[in-house]
């Protein structure tokens, strides 16, 4: 479904990505693991055509997006969820989500009530149906990253990319978190999970692929990575 090769991303002299490539098919989750800075984000705004790679392939069900701007991308079937979240302020959250759902039909948004009822559907399903006339500002944390996951599932995308959806959670919302990812794969969507930590992902990856430095230093199951001496050797020292 997803295939990605020698995708590479200089940002003048630091190389942020080198070479990285990965398959992804329906109902699989692959773990993207490393520190700060080795380029993770950069791989998933690659991906989505929100940075122009300088080399490599983005391939969604053999076409190749590479370079392809974003909203075309989305419409390959590919959804984001941003590591910070970005909510219309002044919109409540069903308005945000609304708006995820048609964003270049604003007329049609007010008068069409099957928006309304998917955008309400979307909202229960990632557990916000009690805050819908709400404002984003007046929010935890917690529910804007249910905002992002919102709007990143409008339009039915067969690719998830996930942007460290765990950071700054508790314990509880975690687990929220993780059965609605893990959601995502019963029902046949890929995924991409980003991490700092291979363990904190390991139930739920299928495989991973360990980044440093821009480039690939492992990949495997999650306890291979996590055995690997090169992530032991890299990820021990900071965290
Ligand atoms: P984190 O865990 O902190 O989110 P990351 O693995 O997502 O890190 P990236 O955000 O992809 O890392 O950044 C990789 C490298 O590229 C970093 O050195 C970063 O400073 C650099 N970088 C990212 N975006 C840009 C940009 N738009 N312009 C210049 N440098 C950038
Ligand atoms: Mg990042």
């Amino acid at each position: 479904i997803l295939e990605v090769e020698h995708l590479s991303k200089r940002f003048g002299g630091l190389v942020a990505v080198k070479d990285i490539g990965f398959t992804l098919k329906p109902g699989e989750i692959l773990g993207l693991i490393g520190p700060n800075g080795s380029g993770k984000s950069t791989v998933m705004k690659l991906v989505m055509g929100i940075e122009r790679p300088n080399t490599g392939k983005v391939v969604i069900d053999g076409t190749d997006v590479a370079g392809w701007p974003t909203a075309k991308i989305a419409h390959q079937g590919i959804g984001i969820v941003f590591q910070h979240s970005r909510p219309l302020h002044r919109q409540t959250v069903l308005e945000n989500i609304k708006l995820a759902l048609l964003p270049d039909s604003l007329l049609r948004l007010v008068a069409d009530p099957s928006v309304e009822e998917r955008a309400r559907a979307i909202a229960k399903r990632v557990g916000l149906e009690a805050v819908l006339d709400r404002l984003p500002s007046t929010l935890p944390f917690a529910d804007l990253r249910r905002i992002e996951m919102a709007k990143a599932l409008a339009r039915e995308p067969k690719v998830v990319l996930v942007d460290e959806p765990f950071a700054g959670l508790t314990p509880r919302e975690v687990a929220d978190f993780s059965a609605l990812i893990h959601g995502f794969r019963e029902e046949g969507r890929a995924v991409l999970l980003v991490d700092h930590n291979v363990k904190s992902v390991a139930a739920l990856v299928d495989r991973a692929l360990a980044m440093y430095l821009g480039e690939k230093i492992a990949e495997g199951t999650a306890e291979q990575v996590t055995r690997n001496e090169r992530v032991r050797e890299v990820y021990m020292g900071g965290e």
